[in-house]
């Protein structure tokens, strides 16, 4: 049931598994779990997208997750003074869905995500290169991150970088509007039970 994987992923409140309950059961049956998606799922397409490519990597939730989020970046790109090709709409949706999905940052290349590396000495010691393991995201990462699809000059991405913004603003906001109606759902469930 991934529905059910999802939601308790993020431990939705009232439908996350409740630890005093044992088993691990969930405090919804699937079935409910799944109508609650269903009747929220309007509410805001996107921000779905993103949770089942942020707590599944589901490739198909991703495909149409593209889809969208470029057609935003175009709208984004209307006011864009210039000329700017095709592949830049590419490199902005990726590195926008990046950093929506991955909001503490890529796991770290250096230390796979342990913030522990192994000196020549055959000594632990903490990571010199990420955060708890994780690259957290900035200009320069972002940067980083675009440039492998659109290998621009930095100054060059800093125009980018204003679209880039708003572009993962748009993505995080449809998020946090699935998880209000998610609870405002769950809420008036428990009313009417
Ligand atoms: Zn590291």
């Amino acid at each position: 049931m991934r529905i059910e994987t999802l939601l308790s992923k993020f431990a939705i409140k009232g439908i996350n598994y409740d630890p005093l309950s044992g088993g691990g059961k969930a405090l919804l049956s699937a079935e409910e779990q799944l109508a609650v998606v269903g009747l929220c799922w309007h509410e805001s397409p996107v921000g779905w997208l993103l949770l089942f490519v942020e707590g599944l990597r589901d490739v198909h939730a991703l495909k149409l997750l593209q889809i969208a989020t470029r057609g935003e970046t175009l709208r984004l790109m209307e006011d864009w003074r210039g000329v700017y090709p095709e592949k830049a709409l590419t490199a902005l949706c990726a590195t926008a869905i990046a950093e929506a999905t991955q909001q503490n940052g890529q796991v770290c290349p250096e230390c796979n995500g342990s913030a522990i590396v192994v000196d020549k000495n055959r000594n632990r010691r903490k990571c010199q290169c990420c955060k708890v393991g994780r690259i957290v995201w900035t200009q320069e990462t972002r940067f980083a991150y675009f440039a492998q699809v659109l290998p621009v000059t930095y100054s060059r991405f800093k125009r980018y970088h204003n679209v880039l913004i708003m572009l993962t603003g748009w993505l995080l906001k449809n998020r946090t509007i699935v998880f209000i109606s998610l609870e405002e759902r769950l809420n008036s469930e428990k009313l009417a039970s």
